[in-house]
């Protein structure tokens, strides 16, 4: 698959007239520098929200902490889900109220689940005996509810394996959190981000509603369904508009529940993804030997400096260059780092025009989630990627 071009297939959310684009035309930047339009953020919370109907939106604050990008949500009504103290401090600030705060990390640090619950935060996420017993010991008498383990995640970035619990084990700590004083409300997943097609669903949510079930039959008045994040992001392979993806989700949670749960959403790429546009620059155009004529071409931005999501090729961003129109040839991309794990696409190469040099800018699409805080402090003595927000 190669690198299509914004032009030649114009995902949903950019089809307005961009502003971010006509921003980004008329500046320079000297390092490389992600752009963010929180007007994007905000649209796109509302095109989810069509989709999602009664559902609530907590987005997950790790997608993007650009306090401008909380703020402008905390404005939209959005709730959000934090996995620190450092995030639920930074939603406070920014105007949230702490009912709208969730705290879902199942691995928190004591103090932190002491800190969330002195400010008002309410409601947990845990996934094991020994995190519930740390919840009641620090938030006594909490809401929490317990994640469930997906295993058959189809999502191009998954997240199973490490959280959650199996259904039988998610029943006993349903109990359990009773002993402890604790208030079970519900069951959690996340079915894997960038999970491209709704019907990608189908599976966890079945498995999901089996041992919710499993829990009413055993007298579990259970009320909350979080079903997490996932919402995918257009990175160059076709995705379902976000409303009807959101609204097909909903239906079959509908189909699946007899008395329709509230439920919560967790949204964080899906929503925040489109709103930001990387600007790069090509550092250096090279070969190996006369013989070995693949092209290499180096950005000064790379797995280390905000593209840590190009690990094991998984997302595939789209790249633009002002040269788009001529002859294009494959190459293998590579950051600036002196890493050799700092190579991005090369075994799927990315086209690229035959005409490339060092100096050309090169916008990278729809960078607006999981890049800015993966950027690291500075490792080679490269900055950490610049925000920039419009
Ligand atoms: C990361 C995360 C999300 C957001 O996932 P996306 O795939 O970016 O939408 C939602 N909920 C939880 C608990 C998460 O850890």
């Amino acid at each position: 698959m190669t690198m299509q071009h914004q032009g030649a297939f114009a995902p949903f959310s950019s089809a307005m007239p961009s502003s971010l684009d006509a921003f980004i035309a008329s500046h320079t930047f000297d390092r490389p520098t992600v752009v963010l339009d929180t007007s994007r953020v905000r649209a796109q919370y509302h095109r989810l929200k069509a989709g999602l109907g009664r559902a609530h939106i907590h987005y997950a604050v790790k997608a993007n902490p650009e306090p401008k990008v909380i703020a402008a949500l905390v404005a939209e009504g959005s709730g959000f889900d934090a996995a620190s103290r450092g995030e639920i401090e930074l939603c406070l600030a920014q105007g949230a109220h702490p009912s709208l705060i969730s705290f879902g990390n199942t691995v928190k640090r004591a103090s932190d689940i002491a800190y969330a619950h002195s400010v008002g935060v309410r409601l947990f996420a845990a996934d094991s005996a020994a995190e519930l017993q740390k919840i009641a010991d620090h938030a006594p008498h909490a809401q929490v509810y317990i994640r469930l383990l997906v295993d058959v995640s189809e999502a191009d970035w998954p997240l199973s394996r490490k959280f959650g619990c199996d259904g039988p084990m998610a029943l006993e700590l349903l109990t359990f959190a009773r002993v402890l004083g604790l208030e079970p409300v519900g069951l959690s997943f996340h079915v894997g981000s960038q999970t491209r097609r709704a019907e990608m669903w189908a599976a966890p949510l079945e498995a999901i509603s089996k041992t919710w079930h499993a829990a009413q039959a055993q007298g579990h008045n259970l009320s909350l369904l979080n079903i997490g994040g996932g919402f995918p992001a257009f990175y160059g392979e076709a995705i379902e508009a976000p409303t009807a993806y959101a609204a097909n989700v909903m239906a079959q949670i509908d189909t699946l529940f007899e008395t329709p749960p509230r439920v919560m959403a967790e949204p964080g790429r899906g929503l925040v993804a489109e709103s930001g546009v990387i600007v790069a620059e090509v550092l250096l155009v090279s070969q190996k030997s006369a013989q070995d004529t693949a092209r290499w071409v180096y950005l000064d931005i790379g797995r280390f400096s905000g593209l840590a999501e190009t690990e094991g090729e998984a997302i595939r961003y789209q790249l633009e260059t002002a040269k788009d129109g001529g002859a294009l040839g494959p190459c293998i991309l590579a950051g600036p780092s002196c890493d050799s794990a700092d190579v991005m696409y090369e075994k799927r190469p990315v086209m690229l025009p035959l005409n490339l040099v060092a100096g050309d800018r090169v916008l990278i699409r729809n960078t607006g989630a999981y890049t800015t805080t993966y950027s690291s402090v500075g490792f080679n003595g490269f900055p950490p990627l610049a925000v920039c927000v419009i």
